[in-house]
């Protein structure tokens, strides 16, 4: 099964993509801890990725697209992949159905997490990640992961000011592919704005899992 996970950003497509693999043992694969790891790591495509990520901007499309063709290449991707952050132009996902069909997988469905822009300010500035596990929590959380123990942060990017810019360019740039994946039949739309365990339900039932 190959899903793309649409929604704003902090509107839960981490949660619930953890959710998923945690239950239905599928491959996540999230752009932006790629390139987090890639900014860690000082790679050539973290330096290239860092001053767009720092802004709230989007990298650009052919880092991103070539990314992608390596990664959807690995073989653990055979058995199907849970996109979480990409396509968030309509290139990237034109790419996407070229890059699948080159493969002979089909994209099963695109569900998008439906979540207010004025919720997801308050998610965001209030979020928190561990970086030992990178599970997702938030300030309630205090400094210590609860899965693991390991240290709780704040993301760069997860300021007010850049937050409301990353929302910016979701709504400019990544909001048409909403359109984009309804007029091909694949679109599956979910209220994101409830306990994570209520939505994990509803995605498990969209998704006929
Ligand atoms: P995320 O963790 O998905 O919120 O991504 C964090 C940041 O990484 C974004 O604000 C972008 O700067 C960059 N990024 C992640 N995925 C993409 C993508 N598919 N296209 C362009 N930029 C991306």
């Amino acid at each position: 099964m190959n899903i793309v996970l649409l929604g704003a950003p902090g509107a839960g497509k981490g949660t619930q993509a953890a959710k998923l693999v945690e239950q239905y043992k599928l491959c996540h694969i999230s752009t932006g801890d790629i390139l987090r790891e890639a900014v860690k790591n000082q790679t050539e495509l973290g330096v290239k990725a860092k001053g767009f990520m720092d802004a709230g901007e989007l990298v650009p499309d052919d880092l991103i697209i070539d990314l992608m063709k390596e990664r959807m290449e690995q073989p653990d991707t055979s058995e199907g992949v849970i996109l979480d952050g990409f396509p968030r132009t309509t290139t990237q996902a034109v790419a996407l159905d070229s890059m699948l069909s080159e493969l002979g997988r089909p994209l099963d469905s695109a569900l998008l997490i439906d979540v207010e822009n004025e919720a997801i300010v308050k998610r965001l500035t209030s979020r928190r990640m561990c970086r030992e596990c990178g599970y997702i929590g938030s300030t309630k959380d205090g400094s210590t992961c609860p899965k693991c123990g390991g240290e709780m942060f704040q993301r760069d990017d997860d300021n007010e000011e850049t937050v409301r810019n990353r929302l910016d360019v979701y709504d400019k740039s990544t909001a048409p592919l909403i359109d984009y994946y309804r007029g091909k039949d694949l679109l599956l739309s979910i209220d994101g704005d409830r306990d994570p365990d209520v939505v994990f339900a509803d995605v498990v039932a969209s998704l006929g899992l």
